[in-house]
């Protein structure tokens, strides 16, 4: 079992297949992109699936695919494939902006891959547009109602909450209230050196205005979940909501996350600096055992928790830690 000196329990990784995406979400990457890894620094599949492994044997239970984008990472059906086949206990999730939903859906499912986060942030195209840099809103819009026809799916709609999109809180709601998703609302957290004097909502004020609109009753939530849940009644219609707040409700103490790169680097913590270089280890042939017991000596030095920290009018944030690394770098 993979447990730090704060003796929590860590059987979730995040896997990040790509720091390639079809998107410029402007809160997530530069306009004009990201220096992008050389291809040969990303790991090869046969190597995901190695290191995979070794985390499925030292007690991770739950994977979740993600990018960049993951969809535009080939080989991801193969990679998935493979884990499921092996190990088809073990929950296999995928966090998306949508863009390529339709072409993969089929496959993904046929494989396992249960549970999908779309990310969506507004409901207006021409907001997608600025937002995302991209024209690509009906798509998107068109392969989450083909996503939603699946009653078999948990589906997330994950939407970072900006100042310029709360306007759009009722447009959500009419949009999804009876549908088969869970709507979430994530505080957009500083990442990176330019995001530091970034403005943030917090959720708190979502969640007095969500209050306003229709009966909101909290739910109990797991000790790992990092999101509030709550159910809503909404124009007579009945809605799931999550709220994440990393930023004004951290739920460090609880985390039971673990992030693998694209280039094979592990990190216990999105907004930690310190990073364990798994890549050069299966290149180098190093053994299972010494694998696994550098990764337990990197969990054991997990921190107990980010350094985010809000301005005293709790509109704005920034992270003690933040480094020139992108979002779409580490996966979300
Ligand atoms: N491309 C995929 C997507 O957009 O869903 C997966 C990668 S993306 C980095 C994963 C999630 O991180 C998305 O839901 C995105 O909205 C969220 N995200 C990106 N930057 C963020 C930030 N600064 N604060 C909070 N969430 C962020
Ligand atoms: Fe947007 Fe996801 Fe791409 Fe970041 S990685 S730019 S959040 S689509």
């Amino acid at each position: 079992m993979l447990t730090d000196n704060f003796l929590r329990k860590h059987t979730y990784l995040r896997v990040s297949v790509t720091d390639r995406c079809n998107l410029r979400c402007r809160y997530c990457m530069p306009p004009d992109g990201i220096e992008l890894l050389p291809h040969d620094e990303i790991l090869r599949n046969e190597e995901f699936e190695k290191i995979i492994e070794i985390f499925i044997k030292m007690g991770v239970k739950k994977i979740r695919f993600t990018g960049g984008e993951p969809l535009v990472r080939k080989g991801l059906v193969d990679i998935i494939a493979s884990i499921h086949k092996a190990h088809p206990d073990i929950t296999l999730c995928l966090t998306t902006n949508g863009v390529l939903l339709d072409e993969f859906m089929e496959e993904l499912k046929s494989h396992g891959v249960s549970k999908f986060n779309i990310s969506l942030d507004t409901l207006n195209r021409e907001r997608f547009m600025e937002l995302t840099g991209r024209d690509y809103f009906d798509r998107v819009l068109s392969n989450i109602e083909k996503i939603m026809q699946e009653d078999s799916l948990d589906i997330k709609i994950n939407a970072v909450l900006l100042r310029e999109t709360l306007s759009e809180i009722d447009d959500f709601l009419d949009y999804f209230a009876g549908k088969n998703i869970t709507l979430r609302f994530i505080e957009r957290m500083p990442v990176t050196e330019q995001d530091s004097s970034n403005e943030f909502v917090p959720a708190d004020e979502l969640i007095e205005l969500l209050k306003a609109k229709g009966e909101l009753v909290r739910k109990e939530t797991e000790k790992s979940d990092v999101s509030q849940r709550f159910e809503m009644i909404y124009k007579q219609k009945f809605l799931k909501i999550g709220i994440i707040p990393p930023v004004t409700h951290k739920f460090c103490s609880s985390c039971n996350r673990l992030r693998l790169t694209s280039e094979g680097q592990l990190m216990t913590c999105l907004h930690s600096q310190a990073k364990y270089n798994l890549r050069d280890l299966i290149r180098s042939n190093v053994c299972e055992e010494d694998i696994m017991n550098y990764i337990s000596s990197a969990v054991k030095e997990k921190w107990s928790g980010h350094k985010i920290e809000c301005t005293a009018d709790n509109k704005g944030c920034r992270s003690l830690t933040a480094t020139t690394r992108a979002m779409s770098k580490i996966g979300g």
